[in-house]
């Protein structure tokens, strides 16, 4: 059994976990190699923003499972070798340079799930950007709905976490997303843009900066946006980021929410969508692997 529980328990049936181990489907993950596009097209020209999949383990995972799992996922990666997309995933801040370790010459990356903005100081029960650095992270969760609704975090704190992410070297991947009454009520594209321009700071590239559109009402619930929601949301937030940067072609934009094995290639192949942002198949190596390989 994985380790999610209540609302954001993963649910086989919403996909196609498996409770093997990855070992027994490590084989299956071959690339077919590139050229070969994310549903199985061809591609016609090489793409000019590499995928991320990204897993946020969330709340999720104690040393013996988390690494069991990080095991799995570093041996499926290493062996399909993937070049044309990267694997990150986000562990709880207590993992992350267990996971560090686990995860060191496979190719799989880490994060973290979200810091402070201060380097250092008294901020009792925070981790700052350079902590995760310091612990073998490369990119930082901030933003994530969950903690905009648990813990107040606004647009302005937001992008000090991006600069924090910045100054110590880390990418930060921004959320943002509307909630199933502002969607209802017609404002989706016009909260994106109020939530990246305030959330995105000075100084976006397409180096620094991944931005994941994660509709509140489509994580954890089994539920998606269709591909055309998806599509005309993320072709709204790049023509957005054009006004914050230069660079906003070559920014990766990220979709997440009931993300899974089975819908990811649909979902992977609406327009400009660069990668994932998944939460609970993130915790099933296979799943994760398949959504990879979908990419
Ligand atoms: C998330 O929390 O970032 C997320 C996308 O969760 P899930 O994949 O479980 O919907």
């Amino acid at each position: 059994m994985g380790f999610l529980t209540g609302r954001h328990a993963y649910h086989p049936s919403h996909g196609q976990a498996t409770k093997r181990p990855l070992t027994a489907n490590a084989t299956t993950f071959r690339y077919a190699g590139y050229g070969m596009g994310r549903t199985g097209r061809e591609f016609s020209m090489a793409r000019t923003r590499r995928p991320l999949i990204a897993g946020n383990w969330k709340m999720n995972g104690l040393k013996a499972d988390a690494l069991a799992l990080a095991k799995d996922l570093a041996a499926g990666v290493k062996q399909v070798g993937w070049s044309d997309r990267e694997l990150l995933v986000c562990p709880p801040a207590t993992l992350v340079a267990a996971i560090a370790e686990a995860a060191r010459g496979s190719g799989l990356l880490v994060g973290g799930q979200n810091c402070h903005a201060k380097a250092s100081g008294a901020h009792t029960g925070d981790v700052s950007a350079e902590m995760l650095k310091d612990a073998g992270a490369t990119h930082v969760i901030v933003g994530h709905s969950e903690r905009r609704a648990d813990c107040g975090e606004t647009d302005s704190i937001v992008r000090a976490k991006a600069e924090a992410a910045w100054r110590a070297g880390l990418v930060p991947i921004v959320c943002i997303g509307e909630t199933l009454s502002e969607r209802e009520a017609g404002d989706t594209l016009s909260v994106l843009e109020t939530q990246l321009k305030g959330s995105v700071p000075p100084g976006a590239a397409a180096a620094n900066l991944v931005v994941a559109y994660e509709p509140v009402w489509a994580i954890g619930t089994g539920k998606t946006p269709t591909v055309d929601e998806v599509s005309a949301a993320h072709a709204h937030i790049r023509k957005v980021l054009g006004g914050l940067t230069g660079d906003a072609a070559g920014v990766r934009l990220l979709y997440g929410g009931s993300v899974k094995g089975s819908n990811a290639a649909e979902l992977l192949a609406a327009g400009d969508v660069d990668g994932a942002l998944v939460g609970g198949a993130s915790l099933h190596a296979a799943e994760f692997l398949a959504i990879a390989k979908a990419a």
